[in-house]
């Protein structure tokens, strides 16, 4: 492979960071890789296994280098834009990995010098594991990478970033800001809440009633429970972000639950059937697009005997 970028700047060096660090160096897309995090600990961890050199300062860090990935959570996006905006070398471009897309885009837009090009971007892929030593080098391997490139944005940096994406292993889509915030909402944001929703009822019924939830995890609850196990911090600048989106989700989801709680208490199977059939071929599509295992269970081992299975993550 062809070296893309000569110096890559990764700040903030977590799951996302670390499986670009990994992934472009596997691949041999970059000259150097070097970064920056918060704490002293992290910075160590990323010197160890993925980066060249590491900084004490996202301004420090981001000297010299053409392409800077922005990989902290979101509501610290705009402090780090306005620490690294006088210190961006002339033609380079900053990216980002952020969930929410308006809110960092009006965040960081502003500090980002003449001659500097800013390509917003998010992969949909993670795990609801964090942390430097989180990351591998598959993690992107057919999934999806959204660019949300801001009108006039520069073809040339585009597609040069386009391509590194590309070659550790994205599909990369181009989409408008406000469509990204709202399909997201859709398909990550909301069912995140709902998981995170679902845990906290039957951890509430497990101490007023001392209901043995946790044994009989290995139904659909264990699932719930994984996707409730993701970053709080991440998680909580998500929904401080992408606030209407999210509401506007949750708004139809209330309506569907009552019409499918009214057809529960009227006996209605005829619908529910319906309903579920419908559903269950849109798992189909999912498996048929090749973004998700069609294996029982998720492609988790057997259970053991007696026991709710292993998940493989
Ligand atoms: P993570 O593993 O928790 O890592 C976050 C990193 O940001 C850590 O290295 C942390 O440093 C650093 N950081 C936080 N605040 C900082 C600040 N003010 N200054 C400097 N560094 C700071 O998170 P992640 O999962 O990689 O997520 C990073 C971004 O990717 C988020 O914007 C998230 O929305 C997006 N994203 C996440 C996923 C996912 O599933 N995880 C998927 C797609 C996109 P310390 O370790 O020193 O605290």
């Amino acid at each position: 492979m062809t070296v893309v970028y000569n110096r890559v700047a990764l700040i903030g060096l977590g799951l996302i960071a670390s499986s670009m660090a990994h992934a472009m160096r596997q691949a041999g897309l970059v000259g150097s890789i070097v970064g920056h995090a918060k704490s002293a600990e992290t910075r160590a961890a990323a010197l160890e296994l993925f980066c060249d050199e590491v900084f004490e300062t996202a301004a420090e860090a981001v000297k010299g280098a053409d392409l800077v990935v922005l990989c902290v959570p979101v509501g610290a996006m705009g402090t780090i834009a306005a620490e690294i905006s006088a210190h961006l070398a002339l033609g380079a471009t900053v990216t980002d990995v952020g969930s929410v897309k308006r809110a960092v885009v009006d965040a960081v837009q502003p500090y980002i010098p003449e001659g500097v090009h800013f390509i917003p971007g998010h992969p949909l892929a993670g795990t609801e594991y964090s942390g430097p030593r989180s990351g591998f080098a598959t993690l992107f391997k057919n999934r999806w990478w959204l660019l949300t490139p801001l009108e006039g944005a520069d073809e040339a940096a585009t597609q040069r970033l386009r391509g590194l994406l590309e070659a550790i292993g994205a599909n990369v889509d181009v989409m408008d800001i406000e469509h990204h915030d709202l399909v997201l909402a859709v398909v990550s944001h909301t069912p995140h809440l709902i998981a995170y929703t679902m845990v906290g009822v039957a951890d509430h019924m497990r101490r007023v009633s001392e209901q043995e939830v946790i044994k009989y995890s290995a139904s659909g609850f264990r699932d719930f429970t994984r996707i409730a196990a993701s970053d709080p911090t991440m998680w909580r600048d998500v929904f401080l972000t992408n606030k209407d989106a999210v509401l506007d989700i949750l708004g139809r989801f209330a309506e569907e639950l009552f019409v499918l709680q009214r057809a529960i208490r009227m006996g209605d199977g005829e619908h529910l059937h319906a309903y579920f059939t419908r559903t269950r071929a849109i798992r189909r599509g999912i498996i048929e697009a090749g973004q998700d295992t069609s294996a029982p269970d998720f492609g988790r081992t057997a259970p053991a005997a007696g026991g709710g299975g292993e998940g493989k993550e």
